[in-house]
């Protein structure tokens, strides 16, 4: 095989067959040479702008692979990629002229339910978790759609459905395997390798490839209360300021979000929404008593007249893929952005609405959050994931499939984001941002606001040449 790899510096490095035998013979996993030739990715990049495959893949079968995939990196001064889920809407695991190590099949869980406890490989994505966790009953706070990697999730933070009962993904991780880039290999936790461990817990993909996560988990379901009421989108400015009465003195049980999008003619589903702009009210109350959930979560079905009523006691597990259908892997082009909220004000939802009518495509989406909760019980400064305070976060969601819309899509995207900045307070969810080639116009130094400090020391002491830079970037800044 011949292959040309970029380096950190900026060269370009052919590499003979023979380092390429010696690296192959190394893995137990395999040596994939991309191009055109190549094999198509066992888990290609989610957002179809960074579909290209990369030069060379590593695709590893555990830790040790890992291991010898960094050590060859370094060895040659090459510029490498991670991938767990694949689902990084920058495309930050997206690597076309470099060395990608691939995680995906590096899936496995295994739950301890006596300590409520499961440990998750690197590579694994949401719906396997679970999977595994639900047939013990429990649960950890996960993203919303099922093919995403706990990796990027967890290292991001982590919002889904049972943040304000349990946190934020990152708040429940107890322990990590950690390949730095030394090649070496750390276990952190609050008492070993403490600083690396804060730092996991939002910095991201910076500190070295996480080989597994341990979770604590938490008794959810089978069955947890589940609300999604489609109300017609020329109503969202009267459902959302009802929404934000009812989410600000919801319970903690309560986790609630509202979605407004074009409603695809999907089989099943009633003609009076097929193609439909609507705003998506949903919530979940995951307490142990799915009819006393219902109860409470009754009022987000009266907010106005729904199209339609999805509410009802559902398995956690189908709730956790309920949204998938609106996210197919490679499909869509997408360009996210999102800005948190000190306070919903009519002025901000009136925004909201005006561009929820003007999205540029069907399949863009204008989501609020709810906050709040277990999420803002949190020390800004206990973990590397700084924002505690905020009770709302808005995101654009700019997707579209027609590569000639890409660049009316994303100043749609941009310029929504820059009015929103007149009733948000400008910090950003790094693992809701823009393109590859801008991260850090995302805004490290707002997301992670007084901790960047620290997390520039811990990434000189771990990662002094920057070898780990394809994330949201930290850059190492001894002293
Ligand atoms: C359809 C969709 C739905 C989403 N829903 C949610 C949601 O509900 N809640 C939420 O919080 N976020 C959500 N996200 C955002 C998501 O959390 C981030 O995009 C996250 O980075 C994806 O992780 P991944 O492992 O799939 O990504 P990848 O593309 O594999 O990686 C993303 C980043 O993490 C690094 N990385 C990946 N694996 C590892 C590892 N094992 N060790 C170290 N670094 C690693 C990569 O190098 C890269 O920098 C969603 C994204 C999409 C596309």
């Amino acid at each position: 095989m011949t292959v040309t790899l970029t380096r950190v510096d900026g060269s370009r490095e052919r590499l003979s067959d023979e380092v390429l035998g010696e690296f192959d013979a190394a893995l137990r996993g395999s040596l994939v040479p991309g191009g055109p030739a190549g094999e198509p990715e066992p888990r290609q990049e989610w957002n179809a702008m960074y579909g290209d495959r990369a030069a060379l893949t590593a695709r590893c079968t555990g830790t040790a692979d890992v291991v010898e995939a960094v050590r060859f990196a370094r060895s040659q001064g090459l510029l490498v990629g991670v991938r767990g889920g694949g689902h990084s809407v920058a495309g930050l695991s997206s690597i076309p002229d470099g060395l990608l190590i691939d995680l995906s099949a590096m899936r496995g869980v295994l739950v301890d339910p006596e300590r409520r406890l499961a440990r998750v490989q690197g590579g694994a994505v949401l719906g396997d978790v679970d999977r595994e966790t639900q047939a013990f009953g429990l649960a950890t706070p996960l993203g919303r759609v099922s093919e995403t990697g706990v990796a990027g999730l967890t290292l991001g933070g982590g919002y889904g459905h049972l943040n304000t009962k349990y946190g934020l993904s990152c708040d429940n991780l107890v322990e990590a395997q950690v390949v730095c880039a030394d090649g070496s290999v750390r276990t952190a936790s609050e008492t070993d390798d403490p600083d690396l461990f804060w730092a996991i817990r939002g910095g991201g993909g910076n500190f070295g490839v996480v080989t597994s996560f341990t979770f604590r988990l938490h008794p959810v379901g089978p069955v947890v209360g589940f609300a999604g009421a489609l109300y017609p989108l020329e109503d969202l400015g009267a459902i959302e300021r009802g929404w934000r009465e009812y989410a600000t003195g919801a319970p903690d049980e309560v986790t609630t979000l509202i979605v407004t999008m074009t409603f695809p003619a999907a089989p099943g589903m009633p003609e009076v929404i097929h193609d439909r702009p609507v705003a998506i009210v949903a919530a979940v109350h995951c307490g142990p008593d799915p009819d006393e959930g219902m109860r409470v979560l009754q009022p987000l079905r009266e907010l106005g007249t729904p199209l339609f009523d999805l509410s009802q006691p559902m398995p956690y597990a189908a709730v956790q893929t309920s949204f998938d259908p609106f996210f197919p892997r490679g499909g869509l082009r997408a360009y996210w952005k999102s800005q948190y909220l000190d306070e919903l004000t009519d002025d901000a939802i009136d925004a909201l609405v005006g561009r929820a009518l003007d999205r540029p495509a069907p399949l863009t989406l204008v989501n609020t959050f709810h906050l709040g909760g277990a999420v803002n019980a949190v020390d800004p400064e206990a973990t590397a994931f700084a924002e505690r305070t905020s009770p709302f976060m808005v995101s654009f969601d700019t997707m579209w499939t027609d590569p000639a819309q890409d660049e009316a899509a994303i100043a749609w995207g941009r310029s929504a984001w820059e009015e929103m900045t007149k009733y948000g307070n400008g910090r950003v969810f790094l693992n809701f941002t823009g393109r590859q080639d801008e991260p850090l116009q995302a805004g490290t130094d707002t997301a992670y606001g007084r901790n960047l400090r620290r997390l520039g020391r811990i990434k000189a002491a771990l990662d002094p040449d920057n070898f780990f830079q394809l994330n949201n970037n930290i850059v190492p800044t001894p002293g």
